[in-house]
């Protein structure tokens, strides 16, 4: 099994239709919704896909024949080791523990599949070490 992470933009005349639904359905594939910010005039669906290779790439085919624009994140934020000091300031804050502490080096270490693109990290950072890759 795979897992990806995809950004879907929404626009006013596709925002209704039930693609995470068809998703499960007909694509018998495990969705994880990782942030959503929709209206009826459109938006934008942070996703996580579960599935073979192949039910993934179908699935993408389905939501770019439907309408939605698709970008695959493959790594929403990314850390420069030579400016972080390892203050410890992301453990803190990510709230899903993207950002550990090695027990054996006692640096800050940045865990990229955990990652649920939520942004609070880049600006908690005091070096700037931690940039954005994508725009959400
Ligand atoms: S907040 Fe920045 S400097 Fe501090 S440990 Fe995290 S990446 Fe390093
Ligand atoms: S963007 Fe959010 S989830 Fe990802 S590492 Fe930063 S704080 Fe954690």
């Amino acid at each position: 099994m795979t897992v990806k992470k995809f950004l879907l933009t929404f626009t006013p005349e596709n925002v209704s239709e039930p693609v995470t639904y068809r998703l499960v359905k007909e694509f018998d594939i495990m969705i994880n919704i990782l942030r959503a910010e929709v209206d009826e005039k459109g938006g934008r669906l942070m996703i996580a896909l579960e599935g073979s290779g192949l039910q993934i790439e179908r699935a993408v085919k389905f939501l770019e024949s439907s309408g939605v624009c698709v970008q695959e994140l493959k790594e929403f934020v990314r850390k420069d080791d030579a400016r972080c000091t390892n203050c410890g300031m992301c453990v803190s804050i990510c709230p899903v523990s993207a950002y550990q502490v090695d027990k054996g080096t006692w640096k800050v270490v940045f865990l990229n599949e955990k990652c649920i693109a939520c942004g609070m990290c880049v600006d908690a950072c005091p070096p700037g070490a931690i940039r954005l890759r994508a725009q959400v």
